[in-house]
């Protein structure tokens, strides 16, 4: 388990509290289309405010390229901000310099105000040192509740940790633990599924997972590619065909390491990607060439479900099947019952995570009953890919 500090290793009263969070939320038209991330980020607030901090909150919004363009202003976000935490946060239009120094200065202990994005500088992207000091003037002690963000080694996430006294916030703390008891320490039998599109944006995530897992379950577009690696015939389906000597080196790494490849054995197939489209299913080996794989069928979905019960820990990453439209979601909400199912009677600890693999939870109603459901998207990939996450890093440090 990563070493690092988390809010009950700290003291708080009094002192001034840089909290870097992701509020980088969904919006249109300036309202907030899903709290997810504040309401996930309450607990390092309260905590902080509880213990008598002057809590002071930072995030990016956007893409606003270094230029204080009012379009992603994070003040939008006070008035949500003010609804989740019940009680008022006060808003600062920059997040460095004299404005930021005047209303700490003000600050009464369990008090919050929110800073001004910081990606209106360049520098914070570029980890840029000076940048990184001037962020760090006005505080005492440096809060990383942004795991989302900690793959990227930037001002706010990275640079500042350096300067300051640190520690994890409630989420990133939720995170780590999570992600650990699933591929850090997992209690054996470890499964990991991963589906998705393309092999091609998964190498490093399977040639990690091949080493840690003891069954790996493909699914998706890029089990096609690993059937016609074998030499199946995959008909019109999505398939890497330039990738297949990689499936194979995946294949045989598996093979030396001792884990199980567990790959589709039948499939739904269609003429058409789309909603409601005419489906049937076939075994691999019998899909016709003017037809594409759009889904797993049964028989894999029965395989996987019995091999998932005699597994203690799960990671998923990526939907089984073109999940989005109907019949193709089927394989997909089998198997987030049989994981929920699994969890709710504790045989399995089951993690999450990756921006379908969490719409589709969520569309199979089941995100309640998965133990740990990551809220990061690419920095969970990396985390899967087995890499060091610079932001982590510098907790540790
Ligand atoms: P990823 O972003 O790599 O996790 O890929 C997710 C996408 O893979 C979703 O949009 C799915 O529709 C798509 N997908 C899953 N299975 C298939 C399949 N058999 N054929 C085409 N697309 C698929």
């Amino acid at each position: 388990m990563a070493k690092f500090k988390t809010i009950d290793d700290m003291e708080f009263n009094g002192k001034v509290v840089f909290v870097r969070a992701d509020l980088n939320v969904p919006a249109k038209d300036g309202k907030v289309t899903d709290a997810t991330r504040i309401e996930r980020f309450v607990p390092t607030v309260m905590d902080l405010a509880k213990k008598g901090a002057k809590v002071v909150i930072t995030s990016h919004f956007g893409r606003p390229k270094g230029q204080k363009n009012p379009e992603f202003s994070l003040k939008f976000l006070v008035a949500d901000l003010e609804k989740a935490l019940g009680k008022p946060v006060k808003f600062v239009n920059d997040c460095i310099g004299d404005e930021v120094k005047s209303a700490v200065s003000s600050m009464k202990n369990g008090e919050v105000i929110m800073l001004e994005n910081l990606r209106f500088y360049a520098e914070e992207e570029k980890n840029d040192a000076e940048f990184a000091k001037k962020l760090a003037e006005n505080v005492d002690i440096y809060v990383n509740d942004a795991f989302s963000c900690a793959h990227r080694a930037h001002a706010s996430t990275e640079g500042i940790a350096k300067l300051k006294p640190n520690c994890a916030g409630r989420l990133m703390q939720a995170e780590l633990q999570a992600l650990d008891k699933a591929l850090g320490a997992p209690v054996k039998p470890v499964a990991a599924i991963v589906g998705g599109a393309k092999v091609s944006t998964k190498l490093d995530l399977l040639g990690n997972l091949v080493e840690k897992v003891d069954v790996l379950v493909i699914g998706g577009g890029m089990a096609n590619t690993f059937l016609f690696a074998k030499g199946v015939a995959v008909g019109k389906s999505l398939c890497e065909k330039e990738m297949a000597d990689t499936a194979k080196a995946i294949m045989e790494k598996a093979k030396k390491t001792g884990c199980e490849i567990i790959l589709p054995v039948d499939a739904l197939i269609s003429a058409e990607f789309k909603d409601g489209a005419d489906a049937s299913e076939v075994l691999v080996d019998a899909v016709p060439e003017d037809m594409m794989i759009l889904d797993i069928g049964s028989k894999s979905v029965d395989a996987i479900v019995a091999k998932l019960a005699s597994c203690k820990t799960l990671i998923w990453n990526g939907p089984v099947g073109a999940f989005e439209i109907t019949p193709f979601n089927r394989g997909t909400n089998a198997i987030a019952f049989e994981v929920a199912g699994l969890t709710k009677e504790g045989k399995l600890l089951s993690v999450a995570g990756g921006g379908d693999t969490v719409s589709a939870l969520n569309k199979a109603g089941v995100e309640e009953d998965i133990s740990y459901i990551s809220a990061a998207g690419g920095a969970f990939l990396e985390w899967m890919e087995g890499k060091v996450l610079p932001g982590v890093k510098a907790l540790e440090a």
